[in-house]
């Protein structure tokens, strides 16, 4: 019943967003984003009740009927972009988050675009190539680097545990140099020069895992 309530509701605002129309004003385009953030926010309500859907429940399912469920999706999803092709625009954000997959970054930003530049890894870690990465993007033009950290990670229990930094030193070693790293990307000549000008901001951010909610946080 829930689920059909939601589709009801999904429609109705699709039928209110093609009877406004307005694309082409300002108010025609605000409602338009916002009424496309409540269609995905719908669709993510439809989607997250489906246990049988749910690889992580079926503990008996073997890779490779994961594999040919993933591709069936892609192929559903992928559908769409003929209809609705994607902003050819480049970012101007860029976002380093951890990999954990509770993180969704379009929920983060309330945009489902895809309008921005993301590095994942493990613990948001960096080394210098996810530096040069950063550096690339800000030379494509990304005024705002926003770098992230997360609520029970498992990368930073990792570099907490004793018997888990046994086992996985490297990872455990990049999480104690995550600061470090962040000073060296910050002390790179092109990304120095561009927050000395205003052309760039970099901030520091704490992720409610739960809730996808930024808290500021200080290094
Ligand atoms: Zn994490």
């Amino acid at each position: 019943m829930r689920k059909t309530l939601l589709a009801g509701f999904a429609m109705v605002v699709l039928g209110a967003v093609i009877v406004a129309g307005a694309r082409w004003t300002s108010v025609g385009q605000q409602s338009q984003f916002v009424v496309g953030g409540a269609l995905i926010d719908a669709g993510y309500g439809l989607q997250d009740g489906l246990e049988s859907y749910d690889f992580e429940h079926h503990h008996e399912i073997t890779p490779e009927q994961v594999w040919a469920e993933l591709q069936k999706q892609n192929g559903r999803a992928a559908g769409m972009r003929h209809t609705f092709p994607r902003t050819p625009r480049h970012a101007l954000v860029a976002l380093v988050v951890c990999m954990d997959a509770r993180i969704d970054t379009n929920e983060l930003v309330g945009d489902t675009r895809h309008y921005y530049y993301v590095i994942r890894t493990a613990g948001s870690v960096m080394s210098e190539r996810e530096e040069e990465m950063l550096e690339l993007a800000v030379e494509n033009g990304v005024k705002l680097v926003v770098l992230t950290t997360h609520s029970d990670c498992a990368a930073e229990r990792v570099a907490k545990t004793e018997a888990l930094r046994a086992r996985y030193p490297s990872l455990a070693s990049a999480v104690d140099e995550r600061e470090s790293r962040i000073a060296e990307f910050l002390a790179r000549p092109a990304i120095k020069a561009a927050v000395d000008t205003g052309a760039l901001a970099v901030k520091r951010v704490a992720i409610d895992t739960l809730h996808d909610e930024l808290a500021a946080r200080v290094p």
